[in-house]
Parts: C-alpha cells; sequence; structure tokens
C-alpha cells in the first residue's frame, strides 16, 4: 500500500492506494472519523450491486457506527440536485449530526455529489472518498472539487471540500468496464504530458495490474504537488486543465455523450498538433504524445469542426470574461498557462 498527505489550508487529507485494500476500510475510516457515530455510505446502482454489501459488512465489524446506506442511478445524469437532495434528506431524517459523516463509494460522479452533499449538509461535515473507477482514482477523488449539474452546465453548482481520506483498491478495477478505463486513460495521458517522468514511461511500457499501483499513485501524487500549491485554481491548478477546453466543448457539443476522458484525450491532440504547429514542440514530442493517445485507443477522432466547437469554448465554465487560461504544450513535462483572448486562443489551435 502507499499512501500520499495532500496537505491544504482546510485539512490534511491522506490517499491510500493499495491491492486489496477495501478490507481495511474499516481501520482508515474510523481513525479519520472517530467522532462518527452514523455514517451515510452513497454509492450508485452499479457500484452497490457488487460492492456495497462487503463494504457495509467491513465497515459494520468495527462496530463503531451505524453504517447506512443510500445508492442512486448510475451515470452523469444523476449528478442532479434531485440526487443531492434525497442524500441531504437521508441524512436529515437519520437524525445525522456535525459529527457524523459520509462516504462516497464508487466513480467521479458518486464522489462529486456525495462530496457536495458532505460540504453543505448542516454547512458543511466529513466524508471519505472511495473511487472504484481509475478516472475518480486519478483524478476527481483528489483536490476537494464537489459538485452537481444543473440543465445550464455541468459542475455549476458545487464547493471545494476537502475529503479526510481517499481510499483506492485497485482491484476494484477488474469489474469496470473496458469503456471506462478508457476513459480514465483519457485523464491519465493528461498527466503523461503534464509531468513526463515515470507516468510517461509506464503509459510507453505498457499499464497492466503489476504497475497500476506506482501509476495510480505517481498520476495522484502529481495530481496532489498541484493541488497543494493552489487549491482554489487561482493559478497552476489550471493547469490540470490541459485538453479540456476543447474536451468540454465536444462534450457539451455531442451533448454529454461523449465521455469526459475521451473527449480530453480530443482536446489533447488538438493542443498538441497546435503546439507543433506554432513549433513549440519537437516532432519527436509529437509523435510521441500522438502514440500514446493511438497505443491506449483514446479520444473519438474529433467530428466536430472547431467552427462548431468555438461557441462552446466561450461558454465554458472555466472562460474568464476576457478570454481563457490555455494549457500550452511546450514539451513532454513542460506544460505552461498562457492567457489568450478568444480570438487569439482561435488563431492557435486552427
Ligand atoms: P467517472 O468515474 O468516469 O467520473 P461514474 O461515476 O459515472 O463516472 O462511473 C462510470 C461508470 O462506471 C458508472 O456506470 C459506474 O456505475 C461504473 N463503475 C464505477 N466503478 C466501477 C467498478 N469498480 N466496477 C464496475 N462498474 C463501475
Ligand atoms: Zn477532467
Amino acid at each position: 500500500m502507499k499512501t500520499i498527505t495532500l496537505k491544504t489550508e482546510s485539512k490534511n487529507s491522506t490517499i491510500y492506494i493499495g491491492k486489496s485494500i477495501l478490507n481495511n476500510i474499516g481501520d482508515i475510516c474510523f481513525e479519520k472519523l472517530p467522532k462518527a457515530k452514523k455514517i451515510l455510505v452513497v454509492t450508485d446502482s452499479n457500484v452497490a450491486k457488487i460492492y456495497l454489501e462487503k463494504a457495509i459488512k467491513i465497515l459494520k465489524e468495527k462496530d463503531k457506527a451505524n453504517i447506512y446506506s443510500i445508492s442512486f442511478e448510475a451515470g452523469e445524469k444523476s449528478k442532479n440536485l434531485n440526487v443531492y437532495s434525497d442524500i441531504i434528506k437521508a441524512a436529515a431524517m437519520l437524525q445525522f449530526t456535525r459529527d457524523d459523516a459520509f462516504i462516497s463509494l464508487g466513480g467521479g460522479v458518486c464522489g462529486d455529489i456525495t462530496g457536495f452533499a458532505a460540504a453543505t449538509y448542516m454547512r458543511g461535515i466529513k466524508y471519505i472518498q472511495i473511487p472504484t473507477s481509475l478516472l475518480a482514482a486519478i483524478d476527481a477523488s483528489i483536490g476537494g472539487k464537489t459538485g452537481v449539474d444543473i440543465k445550464e452546465g455541468k459542475n455549476l453548482i458545487g464547493a471545494f471540500w476537502q475529503p479526510e481520506a481517499v481510499i483506492f483498491d485497485t482491484e476494484t478495477l477488474k469489474t469496470l468496464p473496458e469503456m471506462e478505463y478508457k476513459n480514465g486513460l483519457g485523464e491519465a495521458i493528461k498527466y503523461a504530458i503534464l509531468d513526463g517522468g515515470d507516468i510517461c514511461k509506464i503509459l510507453k511500457t505498457g499499464l497492466d495490474e503489476n504497475n497500476i499501483e506506482d501509476f495510480v499513485y505517481l498520476c495522484a501524487q502529481s495530481k496532489v504537488n498541484i493541488v497543494e500549491k493552489d487549491e482554489k485554481e487561482g493559478s497552476i491548478r489550471a493547469l490540470l486543465n490541459l485538453g479540456h477546453t476543447i474536451g468540454h466543448a465536444e462534450e457539451a457539443v455531442s451533448e454529454y455523450s461523449i465521455q469526459h476522458g475521451m473527449a480530453v484525450a480530443d482536446g489533447i491532440l488538438v493542443m498538441v498538433h497546435a503546439a507543433k504547429k506554432n513549433k513549440e514542440i519537437t516532432e519527436e514530442e509529437y509523435k510521441e504524445i500522438k502514440s500514446l493517445i493511438e497505443k491506449y485507443d483514446v479520444g473519438t477522432g474529433i467530428n466536430f469542426s472547431l467552427d462548431t466547437l468555438m461557441p462552446f469554448v466561450f461558454h465554458d465554465k472555466k472562460a474568464k470574461n476576457d478570454g481563457i487560461n490555455v494549457v500550452v504544450i511546450k514539451g513532454i513535462g513542460k506544460c505552461e498557462i498562457k492567457k489568450m483572448s478568444f480570438e487569439e486562443f482561435g488563431e492557435y489551435i486552427k
């Protein structure tokens, strides 16, 4: 098992990564939630079928708190205010106090909504993330971004709220559908470009059961390094948006029929083309990044013209009033944030 401590102004959260550590959630959770007398495990319908009973059994063995659970229909569509209010109402009905806690057991959707419920129930209670998807393990569960979607846009309602712990059992990936695994790989390629080094090396050699723990650890560490310097995205946390400007636009144009990680991989491809065109990277580096995307078969091949995508870039949540912070690839392990007007960005990627 590997651990990382994420230190922010509000708290220290510990990230645990290891094979079969679902068996240890009782020890970890009660060490991190010493005052909790009630715990609400939030999960989705798919994850509930596979892991809920086991998780509850392990938590109950400690005999430290009453364990309750609530599950919602799997999928991004459930990241809405109704499910959020179901969680809040369940906690209220069960008379949860500020010492009690939530646990998210599931992918990024579950983590975001549980985190937001924890951030707002009685103005904030503790929670723990148990990510079960690759995307959630390397990205969504770390860094304290929580929220729900509304019809007008994704994550438009949210809060920064750090979990007490993140516990990732690599074995859970064994039941993750292939498409969801690939979805996580889209974000993984982002880390490979931001960091270079061993993340890139592992992806080049081939990600497998033997190196997945190291790999998730390295990606998580990469995110922790950034979040510790800039928790609320005032500056360098924006680096984590590499590929996301076009990615978000593509998700929106497709009415969210394209998965987030796939759209991000497409966005990265646009940025790497642009970097080559603008002579910011060498032909070698261009080929290296492109071959990673091809090797893992992520991305959709981008079926939308830039003219179709650009209006959605204006409306992206990350857009500022006077332009956008663009993450520019200057080499593998060398990305920079550059403020551009919409016109400049349009020119840059053309
Ligand atoms: P993401 O994690 O990509 O942000 P979700 O939380 O919606 O998005 O998870 C993606 C899908 O994978 C959901 O249908 C979820 O139920 C399913 N899922 C997550 N983890 C597992 C797992 N370990 N085994 C099987 N299905 C899983
Ligand atoms: Zn992302």
